[in-house]
């Protein structure tokens, strides 16, 4: 995507045109910008995959030390993405409420296609999750998709439950402990914490899978329009790592 894509004419025009009335900001929700500055927020949307994962990465910085910008949040980017969504990165995140990939990333209004589902699986035979991932790469033009795990995830700890005590949990949240189980296996002879390793490995089998995914994921990996990560969320620290 070009600059001139990026950048709607509606809203350059709107922006231009606040300027030749010799407005020295305009006000953008809580936050004034001056024209440049929000004429350089509207073009700084990622080109590759590259600048999509450090869009978030930087986007997550600023929300650990609370200095949000709450960016693209405005009735201008409201109206101007009712026209059509072009958000950059997509996102299969866990279902719990404390893990809002906008919030945590410090995105706005069209920027991330979100995915949630509790334990951040992806199940074959699930062909929402799957579809949906497809859906916001392939038509949308996400050029990134990050599975993104968190500390204390209550669907792995279920997981680790079912396989140690021989739990069982009604109805369709049994098929989710079910799903992480190859997760927690792959962790459970590795040194430190059953529960963080688990995380981690769901999060890293996750990224397998979506990379294998044919024809549509793992053609646009081939091709490099498409990057696959895996990360951990910290809920007490409020930090993402990249853990693939
Ligand atoms: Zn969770």
């Amino acid at each position: 995507m070009d600059n001139s894509k990026s950048i709607s004419r509606r809203n350059f025009v709107k922006f231009s045109g606040a300027a030749a009335l010799g407005a020295s900001f305009i006000k953008l929700g809580s936050d004034a910008l001056s024209v440049p500055e929000a004429y350089a927020e509207q073009a700084a949307m990622p080109k590759t995959p590259d600048e999509a994962i450090k869009k978030l990465m930087d986007g997550n910085a600023r929300f650990v030390e609370s200095l949000k910008k709450s960016p693209r949040r405005t009735i201008e980017v409201r109206e101007e993405v009712a026209e059509g969504q072009t958000p950059f990165a997509a996102i299969l995140a866990c279902a719990d409420s404390r893990v809002a990939p906008e919030i945590l990333f410090d995105q706005g209004i069209g920027d991330l296609f979100v995915v949630r589902v509790a334990g951040n699986i992806v199940n074959p035979e699930n062909y929402g999750v799957l579809g949906s991932l497809e859906f916001g790469t392939l038509a949308l033009g996400a050029s990134v998709i990050m599975v993104l795990g968190h500390s204390a995830c209550g669907a792995i700890a279920g997981s680790i439950e079912a396989l140690q005590k021989g739990t069982e949990f009604p109805g369709s949240i049994n098929n989710i402990v079910t799903t992480i189980g190859p997760a927690v296996e792959a962790a459970k002879d590795k040194p430190g914490d059953l529960l963080e390793n688990s995380i981690v490995s769901n999060v890293k089998l996750g990224v397998e899978k979506l990379e294998g995914s044919v024809p549509v994921l793992a053609d646009k990996v081939r091709k490099g329009e498409l990057k696959i990560v895996g990360a951990n969320y910290d809920l007490h620290t409020g930090e993402v790592k990249i853990v693939t």
